[in-house]
């Protein structure tokens, strides 16, 4: 394996620096030196919504934005190893999301029916459509996500749905969303992958639609939950075939899953730290003074560097075709537990000043601008979503070790 990237993925990822620092202004959201932490934010902050949109335009424009798409749907088939250096100098240098179509975009390429492909993929190429709602997880169906009740029963030309979903934003246009269609079947047989309309033309919510906002541990909307009750969808927006759903909703596997942006974006976070500490001068206290503080330091920032190593593995098996499983869940593990104790350190060295938060107006500087503390508090958050500890242990246990089940 080759710790470098072409020269060529090297100037990339640079120029993704400089476009950045010149091309995001995320106003006064960010940190100040245009940086953006995307831990917690607002959906009913519409101002800041509609900053990312002009910025992820300006990729649009610069043939970034879906770089990784394949040529016959308008993007550049670029490498695994050169979405990841493009990804890496996005993250470090601050920008909000860098990769348009999310996971919607990848299904419908693979399983989708060609009105979909026509429909959505160049709205999301363009950046028109930046955010489709994710239907996954229920209240009672998280790690075991195939275990999902939300009924979809097909009525004449309509699948007609009842259910709760929870933990993505169902302010989107658009919920791609996974229902049960046969509860006889085998648990993974019996789910049927939808594409819903949320809300009409005037933008209220269709029949049989309720949606209530989940606060974050600072109070922000930034999850919600919608309950479904006879909602009717037409049964031409399936995905793929009746029943076998989870197949389809699978293949977004096969896309680059490195997490290249974390380590990235914990790199910054700690250069702002130690710049900080210097500009401030004394807090009572220099932490840069303290021997166990720059002990500590150097301890973190070898760990970001095995979170780094750990990305590239992920990706270098991707660009050779491979499937990473146990190395996704080594690489989920451990950028979770670093990322937790990098904002939990990095608050507490600065005692105080560490628990200011984004929204203290004071008239000295913020460390970080206050998002070093509500990072800490929001970072509780990653080591369940997405796959929870106990569930990567498990997969890097069995597929892993070998152990028994
Ligand atoms: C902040 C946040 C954001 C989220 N974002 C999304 C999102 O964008 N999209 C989406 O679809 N979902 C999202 N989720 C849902 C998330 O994927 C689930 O919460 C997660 O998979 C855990 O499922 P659960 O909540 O049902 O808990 P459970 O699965 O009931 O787990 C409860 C506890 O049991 C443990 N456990 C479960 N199974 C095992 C096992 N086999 N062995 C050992 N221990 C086990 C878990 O580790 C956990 O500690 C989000 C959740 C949170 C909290």
């Amino acid at each position: 394996m080759d710790f470098r990237f072409s020269p060529e993925d090297e100037a990339l990822r640079q120029e993704a620096i400089d476009f950045t620092k010149k091309e995001w202004d995320p106003k006064g959201y960010g940190d100040g030196e245009g940086i953006y932490y995307g831990l917690s934010w607002d959906h009913e902050n519409e101002d800041l919504e509609s900053l990312i949109n002009e910025f992820e335009k300006k990729l649009v424009a610069k043939g970034w934005w879906t770089m990784h798409w394949p040529e016959e749907f308008g993007g550049k088939d670029a490498g695994i190893e050169t979405q990841m250096a493009y990804r890496e100098g996005m993250a470090y240098a601050g920008a909000p999301e860098s990769l348009g179509g999310g996971l919607v975009a990848p299904v419908l390429m693979v399983a989708g029916q060609q009105w979909q492909k026509d429909y959505f993929l160049p709205k999301m190429a363009s950046a028109e459509i930046s955010y489709v709602s994710q239907g996954f997880s229920e209240p009672d169906s998280g790690s075991d996500l195939a275990s999902l009740k939300t009924r979809a029963v097909k009525q004449g030309d309509n699948y007609v749905i009842n259910g709760q979903k929870i933990w993505s934003t169902y302010r989107a246009d658009w919920m791609h969303i996974l229902t049960r269609t046969d509860p006889d079947a085998p648990k993974h047989r019996g789910i049927t992958y939808l594409l819903m309309p949320l809300k009409d033309e005037k933008g209220d919510y269709l029949p049989g639609i309720t949606v209530n906002a989940i606060p974050d541990a600072l109070g922000r909307h930034r999850w919600d939950e919608i309950f479904l009750e006879d909602v009717k969808v037409p049964a031409n927006n399936i995905i793929g075939e009746e029943n076998r759903g989870w197949y389809a909703a699978m293949t977004t596997l096969s896309f680059e899953r490195s997490n290249i942006q974390g380590p990235a974006m914990l790199l910054r976070i700690l250069d702002q730290f130690i710049d900080y500490c210097r500009k401030i001068g004394r807090l009572g206290e220099q932490p840069l003074d303290n021997p166990v503080v720059r002990n500590q330091l150097a301890n973190l920032r070898l760990e970001i560097e095995t979170m780094r190593t750990l990305s590239f593995r992920v990706g270098w098996m991707q660009s050779k075709g491979d499937i990473p499983v146990k190395e996704a869940s080594m690489t989920k593990f451990w950028g979770d537990q670093i990322t937790q104790k990098v904002y939990l350190y990095l608050s507490q060295v600065l005692r105080e000043y560490g628990n200011l938060l984004p929204t203290n107006k004071l008239k000295v500087p913020l460390p970080v601008n206050g998002f070093l503390n509500s990072n800490a508090f929001l970072s509780r958050t990653i080591s369940v979503a997405g796959g929870t500890t106990e569930v990567q242990k498990n997969i890097i246990a069995q597929r892993g070790l070998g152990l028994p089940r």
